[in-house]
């Protein structure tokens, strides 16, 4: 048995080569062989420290009750607060939240915030859902949570099918059911907030916005120049549609979009604006007038510069990796390929840009609105996407050093770099008592 199968089966993992949670603690293992890291060290991060299920009723506007099945899992607080996002979808599982959440301490871990990782979410469809029936599950959901969630222990934010309106909702919950010591600065329990109830300017924009600072570093030395890539996109949600925006600013060309609702394609480029404003009054990118539906196929074998899958987890399995015709795959949402995709992709040398270096620009910013609420100051968004620049341009520097130090690819040299800065936090405090 490998050191990674020792350490597995010591916890009594269940060893699913399928299961998101199996397949992330497997990848963070084969990055601690890589510098040695201690085996006490290997068997903390190989769990999460807790684990909450709660279940809740929810009276639904045509008087019935539904019942809700929600989580937070809190993976690891070496570094500082829990700290990750909320998921409201119907595939949420424990086992994928779990990946989530050990996936947050990583990339906290990378940028050198002071935070760990957590990941929570709630079992429903918020499209099958009124206004008001969202807002009694996130009052409901967040008062279930109570004291495990706090500005100073445990920050959530948002992630798939939440918004920053749903984060206010949290935040007003929270103020509210709390102590009125704890209410002052209760606000700051979660961040992604609007920005009137105190968001931060740009947080809209924020894991976008990083995903590109991350593109500009890396491309110019493989030959690329910005205003002449070409680009396709899965998901055009948060991630996607300011990753999509931001780009066609600098001169890009996005030659296809893929979501939940169908794919799209134009060989002369769609407009990525145009498109934004499709989405938001239609929920999705299919009938945009501007671009020709194609099939699923025909979109991941669109020939493009740069792949970016900014959708859900485990979308590129080993069918969809053939199929891809592009030269860099950039992953702006998080896990993206499965591991046998992965291997696949590196045998045939693609370059691949890891997701918890490309997509940390969210929870950079999302440390910017606590930072400056426990402050009680507000930053101007030249300040933000300054400093935004600064953390991603030095911490993707360290990734690439790494790789070459190391000679292993990008993804595990940012585990790597996330690894070591754990690893010097633990010898520093020792492990209590
Ligand atoms: P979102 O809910 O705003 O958008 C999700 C997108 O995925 C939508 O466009 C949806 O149509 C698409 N999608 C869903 N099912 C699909 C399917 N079967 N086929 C194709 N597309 C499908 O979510 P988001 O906030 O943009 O998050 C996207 C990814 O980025 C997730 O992995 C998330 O964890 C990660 N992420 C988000 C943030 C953030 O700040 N929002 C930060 C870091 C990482």
């Amino acid at each position: 048995m490998d050191a990674i199968e020792t350490v597995i089966t010591d916890l009594e993992i269940t060893y699913e080569p399928t299961n998101i949670y199996y397949q992330t603690i497997h990848s963070v293992l084969d990055a601690a062989e890589l510098i040695e890291l201690p085996r006490r060290l290997k068997l903390i991060l190989a769990q999460p420290k807790n684990e909450l299920i709660v279940h809740f009723p929810v009276r639904m506007d045509n008087g019935s009750f539904s019942l809700f099945k929600g989580y937070r899992v809190q993976h690891n607080n070496i570094l500082g607060s829990y700290k990750g996002g909320i998921r409201y979808h119907h595939d949420v599982s424990l086992d994928h939240i779990k990946a989530l959440a050990a996936i947050m301490t990583m990339k906290c871990a990378l940028v050198q915030l002071p935070f760990g990782g957590a990941k929570g979410g709630v079992k429903v469809d918020p499209h099958a859902h009124t206004h008001s029936e969202l807002t009694a599950l996130t009052r409901r959901f967040t008062s279930a949570l109570g004291t495990n969630i706090g500005p100073a222990y445990d920050i959530p934010a948002p992630d798939v099918g939440t918004n920053a309106q749903i984060m206010a909702w949290m935040a007003d919950t929270y103020m509210n059911v709390h102590e009125p010591h704890e209410r002052l600065d209760g606000g700051s329990v979660v961040t992604g907030k609007p920005l009137a109830f105190g968001g931060c300017h740009g947080r809209e924009k924020a894991t976008g916005q990083g995903v590109v600072f991350v593109i500009e570093d890396l491309i110019p030395e493989m030959g690329f120049r910005l205003d002449q890539v070409t680009f396709s996109l899965v998901g055009y949600g948060n991630v996607g549609s300011w990753t999509g925006r931001l780009l066609a600013e600098r001169g890009a060309t996005l030659r296809a979009v893929m979501d939940h609702t169908g794919a799209i394609g134009h060989a002369r480029g769609i407009d990525a604006e145009k498109l934004a404003d499709h989405v938001l009054q239609t929920g999705g990118v299919a009938d945009f007038p501007d671009a020709d539906p194609i099939s699923e196929r025909d979109f991941y074998r669109t020939d493009v510069d740069l792949f970016i899958p900014a959708a859900l987890e485990q979308m590129i399995d080993i069918e969809q990796a053939q199929l891809l015709n592009c030269k860099i795959l950039v992953e702006a949402g998080n896990t993206p390929c499965t591991p046998a995709a992965e291997i696949y992709l590196n045998n045939h040398d693609l370059p691949i840009f890891p997701a918890i270096l490309c997509n940390a620009g969210g929870v950079t910013v999302s440390y910017f609105e606590w930072k400056q609420n426990r402050q009680a100051e507000v930053w101007d968004l030249a300040d933000v996407d300054a400093q935004l620049k600064k953390m991603m341009s030095r911490t993707t520097a360290r990734v690439k050093a790494r790789a070459r130090s190391l000679n292993c690819s990008m993804h595990q040299a940012a585990y790597c770099e996330a690894l070591d800065h754990i690893r010097q936090v633990y010898e520093l405090r020792g492990i209590f008592p």
